[in-house]
């Protein structure tokens, strides 16, 4: 068994660890991707992006990849919120957009992003065991040659929500899988079968299906039209089962003909699917994200009960640890920065958990008091500032890192100014694209601009912008707001609070 030593070993090509690999690569570390798998992945799993990702994927200019595939980011008026819906169509502004891009093209361009700032994929190489001490992660792989081992500086777990890392470093993972599973297909109907006007089916020996949701004693069913004049249509069942599903393996129509008989007592004869998915819900959220040189980021740290938020969440996870990974590979880390990874994301994904949970509880059960819950819910959903706020909680727009500092943006994700320069005009999105920590002066604060002059790794940018939220911002690489100096604010307190971020932060004395 040969051993060899790198950085950073990555486990897992998902979602999370394509972005970490891409986001090590801009931050000057190439990692080491094992994935089990020999060929990426082709289940059908989340259909888009949606809400904060976007600006992140935008600052980083990886967002024109996506649309170039998938057509532009367009906003939810109506989002389904367990069992009842926002409707944001009255707001002046939509909270929620989304691009419809399939997962697999999602990872195929995270993947091509990440080999191209340097990152080494390995297709076919299962993570079989690790140890630590505390200065190197030893790993067993098992490869298309055969076993071999690795030494690496840091490992980070995306090895999903069964992740083999998070059980070798014993960290817990409390919660529930939940009952229901559900089976999704859009699929085309055998020509015995009738389509509708109506969007429902006519099917021999079973007579008219309707569309919609249909509630019997098995479970839940729903059927839509997708593209009726080919006999496309849209199904999916819910209904309670045992078992415990892995989300990898792929649901066949054979099943989901068995679970329609089972929920709607029909045998409803299919054609060509063009797609089929199986997902169950848990709601479990690692105890910690961190263990010595191991971390977890996405699926592995945590499970959410609802679906369009996780794949999400898993990628802004991995924006938050990359450039804290890079700035210790560097040497310039402060003491506790890697520490920081843990405290801000398991806060992140307990916000994602709240609305994700809530929704869990608004869609179970038809009983007088679950109708009074959703009733009530939809009430305070009437009220404008009600609504804005559920459309930033789903989006995840309203996520604020708890950081020193009384400015309402210190913590806040920076919001993309317009910005003009003596070069031109330019967004504070180009200006992340190098994700760089970046100080933005908006005042011509000479003051300022000296203190941070004094360090080599922070850029400084002086621009103009109108209505500016503050005098000067420090951003850090992942977008987030470190410090930021209210408009006028005296030189003394900004100065002294300006040199303890960049301290905390950059590890500047
Ligand atoms: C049917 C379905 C629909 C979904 N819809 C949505 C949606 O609409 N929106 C949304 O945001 N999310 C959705 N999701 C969830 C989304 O797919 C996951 O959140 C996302 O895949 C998590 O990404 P990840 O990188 O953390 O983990 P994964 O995508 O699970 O990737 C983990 C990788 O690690 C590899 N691996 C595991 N163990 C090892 C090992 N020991 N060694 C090497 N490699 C290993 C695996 O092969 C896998 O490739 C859906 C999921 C399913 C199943």
């Amino acid at each position: 068994m040969q051993e060899m030593t790198t950085d950073v070993i990555v486990v897992g090509a998902g979602p999370a660890g394509l972005m970490l690999a891409g986001e090590l690569g801009r931050a000057g570390v190439r990692p080491l991707v094992l994935e089990r798998r020999a060929e990426p992945g082709t289940a059908q799993k989340a259909s888009g992006l949606g809400g904060r990702i976007l600006d992140v994927l935008r600052y980083r200019g990886l967002l024109d990849r996506m649309t170039a595939v998938s057509g532009d980011a367009s906003p939810k008026p109506i989002f389904p919120f367990g069992g009842v819906y926002l409707d944001f169509t009255g707001l002046d502004e939509i909270p929620l957009h989304a691009v419809a891009i399939p997962q697999a093209r999602v990872e195929e361009l995270l993947a091509e992003d990440a080999v191209d700032r340097g990152a080494e994929i390995r297709r076919g190489h299962e993570v079989v065991s690790m140890t630590q001490d505390d200065a190197v992660v030893i790993v067993a792989v098992n490869g298309p040659d055969g076993p071999y081992r690795l030494r690496a500086r840091y490992l980070v777990g995306c090895d999903g929500g069964r992740s083999r890392i998070r059980e070798l470093t014993g960290i817990g993972f409390p919660g529930n899988t939940y009952p229901e599973v559900n089976r999704l297909a859009v699929v085309a109907v055998h020509e015995s079968v009738s389509v509708l006007d109506d969007g429902g089916i006519e099917v021999p020996g079973a007579g008219r299906i309707a569309p919609g949701f249909t509630h019997t004693g098995s479970g839940v069913f729903a059927l839509g039209p997708v593209s009726p004049e080919d006999r496309v249509m849209f199904f999916q069942t819910t209904e309670n089962d045992d078992a415990e599903y892995d989300n990898d393996e792929p649901l066949t129509v054979a099943e989901l003909g068995d679970s329609v008989r089972r929920v709607l007592g029909a045998e409803v004869p299919f054609g060509a699917p063009t797609r089929l998915s199986r997902y169950q819900f848990q709601d479990r959220q690692a105890e910690n994200y961190r263990v010595g040189r191991v971390f977890l980021a996405g699926d592995a740290a945590h499970l959410l009960p609802a679906t369009g938020a996780a794949m999400n969440l898993g990628m802004t996870d991995s924006v938050n640890l990359a450039w804290k990974l890079a700035a210790d590979l560097h040497g310039w880390a402060p003491a506790d920065l890697l520490d920081t990874y843990h405290l801000e994301r398991h806060f992140a994904g307990g916000r994602a958990l709240l609305q994700t949970r809530a929704q869990a509880a608004l869609r179970q059960g038809q009983d007088p008091a679950a109708e009074a819950l959703r009733a009530v819910f939809r009430e305070l959903l009437a009220d404008e500032s009600a609504l804005r706020r559920m459309g930033a909680l789903v989006a995840g727009t309203d996520l604020r890192y708890p950081m020193p500092g009384s400015h309402s943006l210190a913590g806040a994700f920076a919001p993309d100014l317009s910005l003009h320069t003596d070069q031109g005009t330019t967004t504070v999105a180009e200006l992340m694209h190098a994700a760089r920590p970046v100080f933005l002066d908006l005042a011509d604060r000479a003051d300022l601009r000296e203190i941070v002059g004094e360090s080599p790794r922070v850029e400084i940018h002086s621009a103009k912008t109108v209505d500016r939220p503050a005098d000067a911002v420090l951003i850090r690489p992942d977008g987030h707001i470190a410090w930021a100096a209210a408009i006028d604010e005296p030189s003394e307190s900004a100065a002294a609070d300006l040199r303890a971020a960049l301290t905390r932060w950059f590890g500047v004395e």
